[in-house]
């Protein structure tokens, strides 16, 4: 994606939406580093229900401990992988409690040190809790920035590091925000919705085929939700080179041991050119015998 279709695209979420929020609850960053190891594999909708009833109670780790596995476990019994969550929680809070005074630390690799925590959460509580610029890659960013050709890549960690570089600092804080709603209710998985997305112009994303519509020099050659016509380029229709045939000309290409292709240019002899003259010359001989030989005889 350009750089201007970038900063355009930042500036149009920035003005539907200028302080975007994420959707799960929280009251504090333990509360919030607890919701994001819950919502692994799981419904921020599913989390907020179960945590609701369990925030009222527990808002500090030195009260999760005092809570208990086993009660922890029946609060989020809703929220799938339970079990080893309510492991890691009770883990990550005896070790908060421990050593950080009960309070989340700020450090990126003393998040990550954390049980149940990786990079994804360790980027979502810095992101949210402390505002640092992060941008933590799930499915939905994942998804939307390989789309929309604004950072491609095959690993999320990929993604990031290209969406590190391609958002413009000014959006970079609320980025996060704005790709992971803008995937989870317009750009969603399976259909789409191109025709009430807010950046379709800049997007070249064909939803019918899956395929990015752009040229590898980065010409845009067609529009989202179009039907798969012939998309134009400079004006002229692209058509796709058949196999065997070379692009744009019609006609096979010499075959690589240097015979001419079958039904082509006629059949010289083996040889070359001196024995087909050679040999054109016997003919032509044994014509000239045959017509003296049928000639009538003279008196
Ligand atoms: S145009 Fe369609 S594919 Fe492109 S970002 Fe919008 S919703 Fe996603």
């Amino acid at each position: 994606m350009k750089k201007a279709d970038i900063e355009e695209l930042f500036a149009r979420f920035a003005a539907r939406s200028p302080a975007p929020r994420g959707e799960l609850e929280y009251i504090n960053p333990y509360t919030l580093l607890v919701a994001v190891v819950l919502s692994a594999q799981a419904t921020d909708k599913g989390v907020n229900k179960a945590t609701r009833e369990l925030f009222a109670k527990v808002d500090r780790p030195q009260a999760m401990l005092a809570l208990g596995e086993a009660a922890l476990r029946r609060h989020i019994q809703t929220i799938g992988l339970y079990n080893s969550k309510a492991k890691n929680i009770i883990r990550l809070s005896e070790i908060l409690a421990r050593q950080y005074g009960g309070k989340v630390p700020t450090d990126r690799d003393a998040l990550e040190a954390l049980p149940g925590v990786g990079r994804k959460t360790a980027n979502v509580v810095l992101n949210i809790a402390f505002g640092e610029p992060t941008i933590a890659v799930d499915t939905h960013i994942f998804r939307v920035a390989n789309r929309l050709g604004l950072a491609r890549g095959k690993t999320p960690l990929a993604v990031e590091k290209a969406l590190e570089k391609a958002v413009p600092e000014a959006y970079r804080q609320h980025a996060h925000h704005w790709l992971i709603l803008h995937g989870r209710y317009i750009c969603t998985a399976r259909k789409p919705r191109c025709e009430e997305c807010l950046v379709r112009d800049l997007c070249p994303y064909d939803a019918k085929t899956g395929a990015a519509l752009v040229a590898r020099d980065g010409a845009r050659i067609g529009k989202p939700g179009k039907a798969d016509g012939p998309a134009k380029a400079d004006g002229k229709t692209r058509q796709k080179a058949k196999p065997g045939r070379a692009p744009g000309r019609g006609k096979s290409p010499p075959k690589a041991d240097g015979e001419r292709p079958a039904g082509g240019a006629k059949t010289r002899p083996a040889g070359g050119a001196k024995a087909g003259a050679k040999v054109r010359a016997k003919v032509r001989a044994k014509v000239r015998t045959n017509a003296q030989n049928k000639a009538p005889a003279s008196n």
